[in-house]
């Protein structure tokens, strides 16, 4: 798969190397898959352009949080994108409103919000390492 024209269309790093392809075979699950590539997009705007891509080409898109679902669902044959650098955090206090990148880990949200003394409620135990949504 070329995936020159992703590259140059975008500003997040895209891999399709064996070393990382082998990293991203798997999750915590014990389903495997070797996928096309990993994307790492650092806005929505480069989301909006990997998700164009694809679409063109009829490539899967796998999204990926922290990986560590069980069930093997950040595991594919496509273009893995990696949503662990969509780390923003704004928080409206007033609107009781957190607006939060894709690849927010729990811990971070819950230690952003203390200061509100406000608390998010979805509490995984692996709030540690998982990010904000939950399976
Ligand atoms: C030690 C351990 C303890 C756990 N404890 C719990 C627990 O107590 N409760 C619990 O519910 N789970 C638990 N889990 C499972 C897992 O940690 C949670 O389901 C967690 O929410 C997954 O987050 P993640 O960022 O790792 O997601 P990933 O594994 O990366 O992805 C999970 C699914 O969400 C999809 N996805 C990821 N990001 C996006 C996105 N931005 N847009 C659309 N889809 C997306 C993926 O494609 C995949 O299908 C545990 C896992 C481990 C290893």
């Amino acid at each position: 798969m070329n995936l020159a024209p992703l590259r140059e269309s975008v500003r997040g790093e895209l891999r399709d190397d064996d070393s990382i392809l082998a990293t991203y075979n798997r999750d915590a699950s014990r389903l495997k898959a070797r996928p096309l590539g990993v994307f790492w997009p650092l806005d929505t705007t480069d989301v909006h352009s990997v998700v164009h891509w694809a679409r063109e080409r009829s490539i899967p898109l796998v999204p990926r949080g922290a990986g560590t679902g069980l069930a093997g669902g950040s595991v594919g044959q496509g273009l893995i994108v990696d949503t662990a650098r969509l780390t923003q955090i704004e928080i409206q206090e007033d609107n009781l409103l957190a607006i939060v990148g894709a690849g927010v880990i729990n811990t971070h949200l819950q230690d952003a919000l203390k200061p509100y003394r406000l608390f998010w409620p979805p509490d995984p135990s692996s709030h540690r390492i998982s990010s904000s949504e939950e399976t």
